[in-house]
């Protein structure tokens, strides 16, 4: 057996980062800056208003009340219009520019106007309500730095300064293969034997979530040819593929004999449960993880060996899943036998924002409802577990 650590390293050493290129801002949510991102021009680009009401010469306003001549009108996204002279004052709106010879303005709450006269209430400070260019971002700033990933924020950021794309590292196209004689996706009765496939609408949606590009490559069956073809469809159309099934040690397994003929693979047993069996290579040069067929063990696998690999291969720098300590709320035994065991939880916080857990379920790795239920894994080195109350570090899954 291989520690969990040994086979992550392993993994990644063999992922390349793919290749970044210009990505449309509309879709680069969730992809990571391959390298500093400058600003093109300031934001603010010119002064602005940040209230509706007038714009002034503050010094006018030092014996407030005092009365105004309203000279013109500024509304937002209208060019530079009349200037603001000793004793006059232009309406302006939120985000209109400036007016020449005005230094503040006064919020209209604070204004009373009849006409062409405006009478302000209080006297104004030189800058008041203006905002001023560059406050926000100044021209050739670094914005982001590389290694950045692209939140809705950071995309409205880019959009400000006028990015059209950014240079980012691309989704990975992950393809999901099941294999199996027994599995079926047909509607309507079972036949002796079958099961419903799981794993690929589960791996799929797994790819989907972390922000990646699924690619269903079907469920084989226990057959030569038939796998070699989805693998070598994965192969051409994918930058990474995820198997489930027929890598322990039956006798149907297939997948070891087919990946084995087309790339280089390992075959481990990791020191842990559930996931022991673990395949892992490269076909081509296209990384194929070859998760258990059992779904829980699929599920975890995915969790501890494929995603960390694959948000390396889209330029993440922080690969793994927030490890934090919790209070069992509930036992949590185990017996030893060399392996870390990673137990489904739900985990809750508390009024002191303190993490607790329980069970979610039946720890089989065929119980897919408790993987399902749960929002954790308790992580339980090798040893007894834990006694209710005692901590217990959990891997958030969320
Ligand atoms: P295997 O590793 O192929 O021996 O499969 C281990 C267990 O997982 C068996 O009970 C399989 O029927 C089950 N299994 C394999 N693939 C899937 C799948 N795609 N969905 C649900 N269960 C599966
Ligand atoms: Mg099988």
């Amino acid at each position: 057996m291989i520690r969990v650590e040994e086979a992550r390293q392993a993994i990644l050493a063999a992922c390349p980062v793919l290749v970044s290129q210009p990505l449309p801002l509309a879709e680069a949510l969730g992809c990571v800056t391959a390298a500093d991102v400058v600003a093109g021009h300031e934001v603010p680009s010119f002064a602005n208003s940040a209230m509706d009401g007038f714009a002034v010469r503050a010094a006018d306003t030092a014996g407030a009340p005092v009365t105004l001549e309203v000279v013109g009108t500024a509304a937002a996204g209208s060019a530079p219009g009349v200037a603001v002279g000793p004793g006059q004052a232009v309406r302006i709106m939120t985000g209109a520019v400036v007016p020449a010879g005005a230094d503040a303005i006064v919020m209209v709450e604070r204004t009373s106007s009849e006409g062409a006269k405006v009478t302000i209430e209080v006297a104004a400070s030189v800058g008041d309500h203006v905002r001023h260019p560059g406050e926000d971002i100044r021209a050739g700033q670094v914005l982001f730095e590389a290694g950045t990933e692209l939140g809705p924020g950071h995309l409205g950021v880019l959009a400000s300064v006028g990015a059209a794309t950014v240079d980012a590292h691309p989704r990975a196209r992950v393809g999901v293969l099941s294999t199996g004689d027994e599995l079926t996706s047909a509607p309507g009765d079972l036949l002796p034997g079958q099961i419903r496939d799981s794993n690929r609408p589960m791996l799929l949606a797994l790819v989907a979530q972390a922000g990646w590009e699924p690619v269903d490559l079907g469920s084989a069956p226990d057959d030569e040819a038939a796998i070699t073809a989805a693998i070598e469809r994965g192969v051409a159309e994918c930058d990474a593929i995820l198997t489930s099934g027929g890598v322990s040690v039956g006798d149907f397994d297939y997948v070891k004999v087919v990946l084995d003929r087309l790339g280089d693979m390992h075959w481990w047993q990791v020191a842990v449960k559930p996931a022991k069996p673990l395949a892992f290579g490269v076909v081509g040069e296209v990384p194929v993880f070859g998760l258990p067929g059992n779904p829980v063990s699929s599920m975890v696998s995915f969790e501890l060996f494929a995603r960390p690999a694959l948000r390396s291969m889209t330029g993440h720098r922080d690969l793994y899943r927030l490890e934090l300590p919790a209070v069992a709320d509930e036992a949590l035994r185990r017996q030893p036998d060399g392996k870390v065991h990673f137990v489904r939880v739900v985990a809750t916080t508390d009024d002191e924002g303190r993490l607790h857990v329980r069970s979610s379920g039946g720890q089989a790795s065929h119980l897919l409802r408790a993987m399902a239920l749960a929002n954790a894994l308790a992580v339980l080195p090798d040893g007894d577990g834990v006694h209710a109350t005692e901590t217990v570090k959990v891997m958030l899954l969320t």
